[in-house]
């Protein structure tokens, strides 16, 4: 047994399911999870002291490539003032400058400690601010495990094959309504039923937790037109693109303006953060200006806020974002190239720093039906076979896939020469 099986084994019987969030047990993909001891650039080790080149990123955030020396010397500095106050500082002022200089729709802004926190609370608001019970969100979009967005969600849920979890009351739950992403029709259908009902819209603007969706034209400003006809808000979930589709985020990069964005763990580096904000009128409409309640002991974390904002100076960097789409755009074209060469059927989605590989026939990938029909068998043995070849996807069908800036040519040629090696096989 390597030492991931007997830590993994020892872990489920203290842990559930031995892991803190579903997706790390592998079950998307069969066999036992890796356990990781470190991390560096472009690079994860597990507990056996092998390297794998890591396309995961801890799912988004490391965008600089792991352990980047700026956000390290930033949390040990910080590390040197004591760890938590519950009290204000001048990093959370900075912090909030900062958000709203790279996010121009975002007015003020409230910080948190998740992304589930971000749209939990985001939701919240809307509900209070329009007065109105319903929200509509996409079926494959996942936004966290809050109550309300927790059906026909995507990510872990999906991947487990639940993508609405038990525990959660059907009179909660049918407040949500789900449409189809990229088919504006299916929106305007529940808005003729709900005209003044609906609260909010809320969608990620690349829907990364069916794989990796982009909208299609015409899509994001469609929701933003019947917003404003039904007097509903529009919540763009940026946890996953902010900061990493565009420096103004995928709102910025599709030149669409929400009421409020979520924002997640990209904006703290590593650590645990999430935000949202948006229209001034709106975020005083919470506590303490205004009545909807929303808190959080450690929001705004010194710690948090250090590392995210070494983060998002670095990311302010001249050129970093063409740099980062050019090696996303290699990897994504490179592992259809290799697939179609042994007569493997592989699309692909990219945009920014993020990707999608399917295993389909069809040519462009762009609803949620298409990702759940491609060939279930494919993903787990493509898995596998570049996990034995060093390389480190995320464990699940319906996961995107991220690249970093420490992805040098020297990663992307060694991953590529991978693929070609792990397709060549599976064509056999
Ligand atoms: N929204 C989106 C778009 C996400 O991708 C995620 C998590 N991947 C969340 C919300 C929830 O964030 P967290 O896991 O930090 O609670």
């Amino acid at each position: 047994m390597t030492r991931s099986e007997t830590l993994f084994e020892q872990a489920k019987k203290t842990i559930p399911g031995g892991v803190n969030s579903p997706v790390r047990a592998f079950n998307g993909v069969g066999g036992s999870p890796l356990f990781i001891e470190k991390a560096d650039g472009a690079y994860i080790y597990d507990a056996d002291g092998k390297a794998y080149i890591d396309y995961v990123g801890s799912w988004g955030p490391m965008i600089l490539g792991h352990n980047h020396p700026k956000i390290r010397a930033a949390v040990l500095a910080a590390v040197e003032n004591g760890l938590s106050f519950g009290a204000p500082t001048e990093l959370e002022v900075r912090m909030a400058e900062k958000v709203i200089e790279m996010v121009p729709s975002m007015e003020q802004v409230r910080m948190v400690s998740s992304g589930t926190e971000a749209t939990m609370s985001a939701i919240r608001l809307a509900r209070g601010f329009t007065n109105r019970d319903k929200i509509l969100k996409f079926e494959g979009c996942y936004h966290g495990h809050a109550d309300c967005l927790l059906v026909k969600a995507g990510s872990g849920a999906l991947t487990l094959g639940q993508p609405s979890s038990p525990g959660i009351p059907e009179d909660f739950a049918k407040h949500t309504l789900t449409a189809v992403y990229n088919e504006l029709e299916s929106v305007k259908t529940l808005f003729e039923q709900y005209p003044e009902e609906i609260s909010c819209i809320i969608l990620e603007p690349v829907a990364g937790n069916m794989n990796c969706i982009p909208p299609i034209p015409g899509f994001l400003e469609g929701l933003r037109a019947l917003c404003d006809q039904y007097g509903a808000l529009l919540i763009i979930d940026e946890v996953m693109t902010g900061f990493r589709v565009s420096k103004s985020g995928a709102q910025g990069h599709y030149g669409i303006t929400p009421d409020l964005t979520t924002l997640g763990k990209v904006i703290g580096g590593g650590m645990p953060v999430g935000a949202f904000g948006g229209r001034k009128d709106v975020m005083q409409f919470i506590a303490p200006t205004g009545p909807v309640y929303q808190a959080g002991t450690l929001s705004g974390n010194p710690i948090a806020m250090s590392a995210g904002l070494a983060q998002m100076e670095a990311l302010c960097e001249e050129g970093l974002y063409e740099e980062l789409a050019a090696k996303t755009k290699r990897i994504a074209e490179g592992f259809k190239a290799a697939a179609n060469k042994h007569g493997i059927p592989l699309s692909i989605n990219y945009v920014g720093g993020m990707f999608g590989l399917f295993f389909t026939e069809e040519e462009n990938v762009t609803r949620f039906d298409q990702v759940t029909q491609c060939d279930a068998e494919a993903f787990p043995t493509f898995y596998h076979g570049m996990l034995d070849e060093g390389v480190y996807l995320a464990p699940s069908a319906y996961e995107a896939g991220f690249l970093s800036m420490a992805h040098g040519e020297k990663e992307l040629e060694a991953t590529l020469a991978a693929a070609d090696r792990v397709f060549a096989k599976m064509a056999k």
